[in-house]
């Protein structure tokens, strides 16, 4: 069975810098392996398409683009937000609202995004909500464990059941 859309793909992983020989980013390995609903808008479409037609037992090793990646950073996602924002019981925690620490906010649709801390400014804090890869070069290698059809189930929720079925 081949690695595409609709399928449960188990995988190993290491994410690097630009190529094979990059920093390492992320490793997943046999212990947890890597397990995803192929075409269901959940992984960088390069992502999906350099895997496609894989079988198990295949190696890989491939390069994304920062472009089909994580994209360029953009100044847009940089933005000065009231500190007020940040107060807990009408106060702002200065080891958690700190230049270089990460923030779980949320967005206008209530939605949890991560941003990282710029500058805390007397009555504002820049954060950065860039995606932390944005702008590099990945390299993914790793080899394919297992390929499955997704359930109906699955693929009417669009992720992934564990044995025992939706866990979430
Ligand atoms: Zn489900």
């Amino acid at each position: 069975m081949k690695v595409g859309k609709n399928k449960v793909v188990t995988m190993t992983y290491t994410l690097r810098y630009n190529d094979e020989n990059g920093e390492i980013i992320q490793q997943v390995d046999e212990k947890r392996p890597f397990v995803q609903l192929f075409g269901a808008g959940a992984l960088l479409p390069a992502f999906e398409q350099n895997l496609e037609g894989l079988e198990k037992g295949d190696t890989f090793s491939f390069q994304l683009s920062a472009q089909e990646g994580y994209g360029d950073p953009s100044e847009e996602a940089i933005l000065e937000l009231e500190k007020k924002i940040f107060e807990i019981d009408g106060k702002v925690d200065p080891e958690m609202v700190a230049e270089g620490k990460n923030i779980t906010m949320q967005d206008q649709n209530g939605n949890p995004i991560d941003g990282k801390v710029v500058a805390v400014k007397e009555n504002s804090v820049i954060m950065d909500f860039n995606h932390p890869l944005a702008g590099e070069n990945l390299n993914f290698s790793g080899t394919i464990l297992d390929v499955r059809d997704a359930t109906d189930e699955e693929i009417s929720h669009g992720h992934t059941h564990g044995p025992e079925g939706h866990q979430h």
